[in-house]
This record gives structure tokens, C-alpha cells and sequence, in this order.
């Protein structure tokens, strides 16, 4: 008997009759699955885009990664779940605020959802910041998991639905700045496929080596060929497996190799003077080592008289600028959370940076590589593959009209055809 599925912002999504494995793979800009395919070392996801299905998804922008995970586990936009940067500025108190914290996501997610509705749901994330929005109202009081390979150290029964997660895998912690971390979570979700047989599993991985290396460099080619591995193995222990990305990534960088940056509060300050504006940057979090929290997507906040329409004059101006926005464009062009929407969107262009004030970016971290980064219209093309082909009337969807990769659970459960 086909158990009922569940319904979510809208959805209806199908009880899965067999395990249904959705990867985020940060910074996978469909350039690396392209060239990777090309150069013959993706030999399961080159397969999968014969015998399954393989399109290019529209993201959410900003294209950073909190905004899109959230978009990808709810099925829905940042207008619905509220999460639209890693960072804002809250008016009230005038204070920068991480917005990571659960209490901020105003959506459940797909893997709450079934979760409660008595399925095994695992979420494994690379870096712990997700993962308390990822597992918000999870039930794991029957085996579903949620954790991150970050903390796999540290995962208890009530907070984790496990104990140890280093035993799971047999792999030693990994190290937050490498492409070990993406391949614990990989390695994470086989054995769990193994040992639980969970219903959904969701997988994020980390842009790590998306931020350093380009498509075709050798790490980036090593780290797709580890990927391309894992993806077979969970796909031998019998899951449907969907790939899709929070964001893509470019490069961002001179001639010369150094960033290709706008300050721009460096240029606002000196417009309109010393606190008559706020940029606020919504890559920034813990880690900002390999891109310096510098993006493609700020936010411009205006004090005391100034008008948001002077503020848009100018950065339409600026070199490198692709689109400037005020608030309410801003939320309605890119489905935004309103409350949450500075008073001017500014986003540059595909080679092009945009930072607040030049000294209070500490680029020392890039040590010699070429900035790569994200955050633009020009990163939020991602891929969109499934392991199996589509039935009839998703096919048709998919003909007729643009993919969004917040449709990818969709696709997964209720248009992928049976074995
Ligand atoms: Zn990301």
C-alpha cells in the first residue's frame, strides 16, 4: 500500500518507495560538471545526464549559500522561508545579524516534514551552520539524523539522532578548509544508506575548492572524481540520486591576478559622507578565508535624510555594476522577504566583486589565488540532474518552462520514473 505523502508551501510530495538521495553541491557551477563530463572523469554523472535527467536550474539570488539550501529543503522561495543572506542588518537595533539561527527560518523543511510524518530523514551538511535550520522540528526520536561534518565530533542522541558520527563513517574529523569535508558528508550518507536505509537524505556540501580552484585544475578535477565515485555508490545501494547546487562561482579577478573589487562604501562615504550608508555584505560568515566576504550581492542600508534613489544613481554608474535595485524590486524581482530587504540591492557583474570598505576586508587568505566567488545573476545558474528519467508530465514541465533548484525535491519524488 503506497503510503500518503506529505504538503508543503504548496507541494505535495510522494512517500518515496525507495531511498531518495538530494546532493547540494556548493559552488557547483554546471561549468565543472561541463568540463568535467568533457574531459571524460565524470563517467556516473555523464551517465546519469544520458539515462536520467539533466537540465540547468535557476537559483535563488542573492546566489549565496544559506539562501538556496533553504530554498532546495523547503520548496520554496526566500519570500516564504525568510532566509535571504547569510547576514543582515536588523533596523530595529541596527545591528549585523547572523542568519543562520532556526528561529529566523520561517518555513519547515521537506526533511521536517517527513520526519513527522514517521519516515527516516537524514540531513548531513558540511559546515555547522546549516544544520540547525536544515534539522529545524526534525523528529529524531525515530532514527532520522541531522548533523554536520564539521561537528561530527560532537553529535549526541537528542541533538543529532546519533551518537557518533566518526564511527559511522570510520573517517577521522575533517578539516574545515579542505575537500575532506564535502566527502565526510558523501561518505556519511553511504553508510547511513547502509546501515538505515532512510527514506530522504539530504547532503550540502562545502565550496571549498570551488572558491579555489577553476574548472579543469587539477584539484578541482581530484575532487569531481571523488564526487562522481560517491554519487555511483549511492546510486548502486539502490537511490534515486538528484545533484543540484546552491550557487555556481566565477572568477573575479584582474589581469594581474588581484581581485577585481568595488568598494562600496569606500565610494559611498566619500558621495554622501561618513554613516549616511551601511553596506552590508551577505556572504560574510565564520569563513570567509577564500573569498575575503567579498560577493556579487550587498545591500545598502540609508541613514537619516539620505534617499535610496541617490544611492541607485550612483552605483548604477560604477564600472563592474550589473543591477541596482531599490527594496521593493529588490523582493519582488528575486522573490526576497521584504522585512528583511535593504534599501538598495546592488549586484555586479560576472567578473566583478562588490565589497563595503577596503580596509575591512582581510583578503590575506586568498594567499596567491585568484578570487572566486559568487553571489550574482551570474552565479545562479546550477545544475540539475537526476539519476532517472522523468515521467511523461514532469518532462513536459520541464520543457515548457525555466527549472528552479528549489523544485529539485519535487522532481525527485513526484517525477522521477520507476524502476
Ligand atoms: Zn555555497
Amino acid at each position: 500500500m503506497e503510503r500518503a505523502g506529505i504538503e508543503l508551501n504548496g507541494v505535495r510530495y510522494r512517500w518515496p518507495s525507495r531511498p531518495v538521495v538530494v546532493v547540494c553541491i556548493d559552488g557547483g557551477d554546471p561549468a565543472y560538471f561541463e568540463r568535467g563530463v568533457r574531459d571524460g572523469i565524470l563517467p556516473t554523472v555523464a551517465r546519469f545526464m544520458k539515462t536520467g535527467f539533466s537540465g540547468v536550474a535557476d537559483g535563488d539570488v542573492p546566489s549565496f549559500t544559506c539562501p538556496n539550501n533553504m530554498s532546495i529543503a523547503t520548496g520554496s522561495p526566500p519570500s516564504v522561508h525568510g532566509i535571504s543572506g547569510n547576514f543582515y542588518l536588523d533596523r530595529d537595533s541596527g545591528e549585523a545579524v547572523v542568519m543562520t539561527g532556526p528561529d529566523l527560518l520561517r518555513s519547515r523543511t521537506i526533511m521536517a516534514e517527513f520526519s513527522r510524518h514517521g519516515a527516516l530523514v537524514a540531513s548531513v551538511s558540511a559546515k555547522d551552520k546549516l544544520r540547525r535550520q536544515l534539522g529545524k522540528d526534525m523528529d529524531l526520536s525515530r532514527g532520522s539524523v541531522s548533523f554536520s561534518a564539521e561537528c561530527a565530533d560532537q553529535c549526541s542522541l537528542a541533538e543529532s539522532g546519533l551518537d557518533d558520527a566518526l564511527g559511522l563513517t570510520g573517517l577521522p574529523l575533517p578539516d574545515i578548509y579542505s575537500a575532506e569535508l564535502s566527502l565526510f558528508v558523501l561518505d556519511a550518507g553511504i553508510a547511513l544508506l547502509k546501515a538505515r536505509r532512510p527514506d530522504i537524505l539530504y547532503l550540502s556540501l562545502t565550496d571549498y575548492v570551488q572558491h579555489k580552484y577553476a574548472p579543469g585544475e587539477a584539484a578541482a578535477d581530484r575532487y569531481y572524481r571523488d564526487l562522481d565515485e560517491r554519487f555511483e555508490r549511492l546510486e548502486t545501494l539502490g537511490a534515486l540520486v538528484a545533484l543540484t547546487a546552491d550557487h555556481g562561482m566565477n572568477d573575479k579577478s584582474n589581469p594581474d591576478g588581484s581581485p577585481r573589487v568595488i568598494w562600496l562604501q569606500d565610494v559611498l562615504d566619500a558621495r554622501f559622507g561618513e554613516d549616511s550608508t551601511t553596506v552590508i555584505c551577505p556572504i560574510t560568515d565564520r569563513f570567509v578565508v577564500h573569498h575575503g566576504a567579498l560577493g556579487g550581492f550587498v545591500r545598502v542600508y540609508c541613514h537619516g535624510a539620505l534617499e535610496p534613489a541617490a544611492v541607485i544613481d550612483i552605483a548604477r554608474a560604477l564600472p563592474g555594476v550589473e543591477a541596482v535595485y531599490g527594496r521593493a524590486e529588490a523582493a519582488r524581482r528575486f522573490d526576497l522577504p521584504f522585512d528583511r530587504e535593504g534599501d538598495v540591492a546592488v549586484v555586479s557583474r560576472a567578473d566583478t566583486v562588490i565589497g563595503a570598505s577596503q580596509g575591512s576586508h582581510d583578503l590575506s587568505g586568498l594567499a596567491g589565488h585568484r578570487l572566486r566567488s559568487h553571489g550574482g545573476i551570474s552565479e545562479s545558474r546550477v545544475p540539475f540532474i537526476l539519476s532517472r528519467p522523468l515521467r511523461a508530465d514532469y518532462a513536459a514541465r520541464a520543457g515548457a518552462s525555466r527549472l528552479r533548484s528549489l523544485e529539485i525535491f519535487d522532481f525527485a519524488l513526484n517525477g522521477a520514473e520507476p524502476d
